[in-house]
């Protein structure tokens, strides 16, 4: 019986895979708005961590990209990546019987360094999805930028901790930092009780997305062509476990996810809008099938 349904179910997620995979428009002139996936390392992992029912012997990689934000004349920052300082904050913050489960690949390309090398003015903003360690790995690069965080995030951020779900001192403790603490003022999004229209244009659009850390968001981006594209951080590392409403391995959805019961409902809401506005396009943080498909900076989407 599973067997003759199986053929059929896997052409029902091919095109629902196919739709969300829809050809973006790239190059690398720069768009009016539009975003550049900034990669900054990644690491092979084995596929069942990344998407349930997958392999546990095979590899897929998992990605640490910054996703740079292209707004007219701005250019914000959401997430960082790794920074210049990933090795001695890793030395600091992930304890040693972990480091086997969570490794990234070396030598890494810091935001900073990649923006620097194109002639990109200095980004005056970075927004952070969460502060897990492979999200604010960058932020002392851009001692210039405002960091936006949401509220609720900022309680975690001044009482830093360690481990692949921790926020780590090394990494967000500096008080040269200039955190900003982001309410959701702008009403309702997208089916969300509230968002952060940036722009008040609705081109640049964040969300709450509660479960993974507390103050975990999201950002909409329309960009020139008219296409959403909606980036989610760690709510569920890829679209694969996103369609199977399954967002994470269980173990490590024990070591990283704050709120596994939050960040189910999470993970239904993005698929419930996804139903709605089946052209969405989801790009998760650490997805490398979809950002391959994307391309990278100095690749624009647009
Ligand atoms: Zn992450």
């Amino acid at each position: 019986m599973l067997r003759s349904i199986l053929p059929g179910l896997s052409l029902v997620l091919l095109v629902f895979t196919a739709n969300l995979h829809a050809a973006p428009a790239a190059g690398t002139a720069p768009p009016e708005v539009g975003f550049a996936i900034v990669k900054t390392s990644q690491v092979a992992v084995m596929e069942a961590l990344l998407r349930p029912g997958g392999s546990l012997v095979q590899q897929i990689d998992s990605n640490f990209s910054a996703f740079l934000i292209k707004h007219h004349q701005d250019y914000l920052l959401f997430d960082t990546g790794m920074g210049s300082q990933v090795d001695g904050q890793y030395q600091q913050g992930m304890p040693l019987w972990l480091r086997p489960f969570f490794k990234y690949d070396r030598p890494v390309q810091p935001a900073r360094e990649q923006l620097r090398k194109a002639g990109l003015p200095p980004v005056r903003r970075i927004i952070l999805s969460h502060s897990h360690w492979d999200h604010a790995g960058g932020v002392l690069d851009f001692p210039e930028a405002k960091v936006g965080v949401s509220a609720l995030e900022m309680a975690r951020i001044r009482q830093p901790s360690t481990g692949p779900g921790g926020t780590w001192a090394s990494q967000v403790a500096a008080k040269s930092i200039q955190w900003e603490a982001l309410t959701f003022t702008s009403g309702p999004f997208k089916g969300y009780a509230q968002s952060l229209d940036l722009y008040q244009d609705g081109t640049v659009v964040l969300v709450p997305m509660p479960g993974h850390t507390p103050g975990s968001i999201g950002l909409f981006l329309t960009v020139d062509s008219g296409k959403v594209y909606f980036f989610i951080g760690d709510v569920a590392w890829t679209q694969g476990a996103l369609q199977a409403s399954a967002p994470k391995f269980w173990a490590a959805s024990l070591l990283v996810d704050q709120d596994a019961d939050q960040t189910l409902s999470s993970v239904a809401q993005v698929r419930t809008l996804l139903q709605a506005e089946p052209g969405l396009v989801v790009v998760p943080a650490h997805d490398s099938k979809v950002q391959d498909a994307l391309g990278y900076f100095p690749q624009w989407v647009k």
